[in-house]
């Protein structure tokens, strides 16, 4: 007989690679609970909700504390403080993503209101919202054309019809 030896990673335990012996293990009912919890321990919570919520609840382990059938029971293990912790999780786990996904639709019309200058505003406060660049303020006498538009020019302005010039 070899040296070799069969690995089982469910129970991370190693074994003589006997055909015998490892069929009597992998046919063990701790080798099918290890397998279990490790499946158990990649589910989401939101898979463990949906079947939990299934299944019944095991009255020896309410009763008793333990039952000898443990992940691989058919009824449920989790006490109703799990499965309201479980909700919980799964509830805060989908606000977390739909929150990730959009934006708060608060934050961002008032990010829109930021760049809008409410036209009293601009009257009230003397805005100019066309301000004249610094190159060309050092000049005192600039033709109109070149002047700074501000509110008050803006409505006492008489255009002058086409011709009369
Ligand atoms: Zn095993
Ligand atoms: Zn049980």
């Amino acid at each position: 007989m070899g040296g070799k030896n069969f690995y089982c990673e469910y129970c991370d335990r190693s074994f003589k690679d006997v055909a015998e012996a490892r069929k009597k293990h992998l046919s063990s009912l701790q080798h099918a609970k290890n397998k279990n919890w490790y499946y158990q321990s990649l589910k989401d919570p939101e898979q463990i909700l949906a079947e939990e919520s299934q299944k019944k609840p095991c009255m020896k382990f309410i009763n008793q504390g333990n039952c000898p059938w443990d992940i691989l029971c058919r009824y449920s293990h989790y006490t109703p403080a799990q499965m309201q912790e479980l909700q919980n999780m799964v509830a805060a786990k989908a606000q977390k993503s739909s929150n990730l996904d959009l934006p708060d639709p608060q934050q961002v019309f008032q990010e829109f209101l930021k760049d809008i200058i409410d036209p009293e505003e601009i009257v009230r406060a003397n805005i100019n919202p066309w301000p004249l660049p610094p190159e060309l303020a050092q000049y005192p006498n600039l033709p109109p054309s070149l002047q700074p538009i501000t509110y008050d020019k803006f409505v006492d302005f008489e255009f002058t019809e086409w011709g009369q010039r």
